[in-house]
């Protein structure tokens, strides 16, 4: 089985955006056994997109064809598929119903032009979108399946996981498929597939890793007969991994590291402060995301300038004068002040240099200390991050949530020494 991919959309022709869409959909397509032996990008343009359509429909076994199905003049998606099939468009009454819904409950009525995107060509049925207005089309072609789904992202993939994977997988044969992600930190992606080398190379589950900022994922996708069958491949598969590098995994799916912090700080009953300062809040952000953080964090300092260092986290001058706010000694000094001064259980000190200026050879662009310390102790760690500022704060929170959680699963800051 094949499918060709077709992206709709002038921005993408002019550079404006990136296709990651098409991307993500043929790593998805290869794990469920789905070739993709070509890919078309084509404009908005009514006669160029219907072509673009027929032409790959004429070549491979079905389409999925990404964005175009917004409100605006300029997406024609569901135009093109009813002009390639010869049939008019007809207004969906479920997807009308849904839409008149969708802006009753924010207080707003629909226009004609919201209203289009519940209209598909007579012999197509609508694919659900749980996180946007516009629903996806399914249609069939001489019997070969089309599927157009909207570009967002966050709409898209839950689309192709929910809509578009499980019923191309049933024509290539399989009949059911069940994934799992294995999301990791503390490694980085080529030394975790150096270890799993072997499991990578397995067709059935297959092994993919997907590396993100500041942690990596690891897929395991299987094609089985039945729903029990699956989750038992993927459970051994799971645990093949974990036997190797399951001291780097902190969770699966949708879990976030810090849901992960958050969740192992509940069960051990230990609260969290924290003290920022290059990461600007952004460490208390990420905790405070997290539903139920109110149990265990109790809230931080930020801490920009020295003087506040030494006020409310009472850093001692001699130690800013001696070695610098960024340094190991401030660090630990930033994590001791706010488990003390704000009376939790753990405390966290952030201090480094985001860039793009400040940096020296001594001290380049990117390096972060990280203090961590509880009742048992206080450990600091020395890290020298890529990228731009936004990518350097970023590292950094994740770098500190990561200890922190290596620190509450293992029983204290004494464990962390050897990581
Ligand atoms: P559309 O469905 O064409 O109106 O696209 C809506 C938005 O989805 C665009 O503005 C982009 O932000 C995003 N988008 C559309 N196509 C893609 C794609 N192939 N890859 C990534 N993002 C996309
Ligand atoms: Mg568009």
């Amino acid at each position: 089985m094949t499918v060709e991919v077709i992206s709709i959309g002038t921005e993408l022709l002019l550079g404006q955006i990136v296709d990651t869409n098409a991307a993500w959909l043929s790593a998805r397509l290869a794990e469920v056994g789905v070739g993709v032996y070509r890919r078309t990008t084509v404009g908005d343009n009514l006669t160029r997109i219907v072509a673009a359509l027929r032409e790959a429909l004429e070549r491979a076994d079905g389409i999925v064809a990404i964005g175009g199905l917004g409100p605006t003049d300029d997406d024609l998606t569901r135009e093109a598929i009813a002009e390639l099939l010869g049939e008019p468009l007809v207004l969906d009454e479920g997807e009308a119903a849904r839409l008149h819904e969708f802006f009753a409950t924010r207080g707003r009525t629909v226009n004609e032009r919201q209203l289009r995107q519940a209209m598909r060509p007579r012999s197509a049925q609508t694919i659900p979108n749980p996180h946007g207005t516009a629903p996806g089309l399914y249609a069939e072609w001489h019997s070969k399946p089309i599927f157009a789904l909207p570009g967002p992202p966050n709409e898209f993939q839950p689309m192709v996981v929910d809509a578009v994977l499980p019923r191309l997988a049933q024509r290539a044969g399989g009949c059911v498929i069940r994934s799992r992600v294995l999301r990791l930190c503390g490694i980085g992606e080529s030394d975790a597939e150096a270890q799993l080398q072997d499991l990578i190379s397995s067709s059935n589950p297959t092994l993919a890793p997907l590396a993100k900022l500041g942690e990596v994922h690891f897929r395991i996708t299987a094609r089985a007969d039945s729903p029990d069958q699956a989750e038992q491949m993927i459970a051994e598969m799971e645990h093949a991994v974990r036997a190797r590098i399951g001291a780097y995994i902190f969770g699966v799916d949708e879990t976030t590291l810090e849901q992960a912090v958050v969740q192992s700080l509940i069960e051990a009953g230990q609260s969290l402060a924290i003290a920022e300062s290059c990461t600007g809040g952004l460490l208390g952000h990420r905790i405070t995301s997290v539903a139920g953080s109110s149990e265990v964090f109790l809230g931080g300092v930020i801490s920009y300038s020295n003087a506040l260092k030494e006020a409310l986290l009472g850093v001692p001058r001699e130690v800013l004068q001696a070695h610098g706010a960024v340094s190991e000694p401030t660090a630990q000094a930033m994590a001791e002040g706010a488990r003390q001064r704000l009376g939790s259980w753990w405390g966290i000190g952030i201090t480094g240099i985001a860039g793009p200026g400040g940096g020296t050879p001594e001290k380049p662009v990117g390096l972060v200390y990280v203090g961590v310390s509880d009742p048992t102790g206080t450990v600091v760690k020395r890290q020298v991050f890529p990228g731009d500022r936004a990518t350097v704060k970023y590292r950094a929170t994740q770098y500190a949530l990561w200890l922190l959680y290596k620190g509450v699963k293992h029983g204290g800051c004494a464990s962390l020494s050897p990581l």
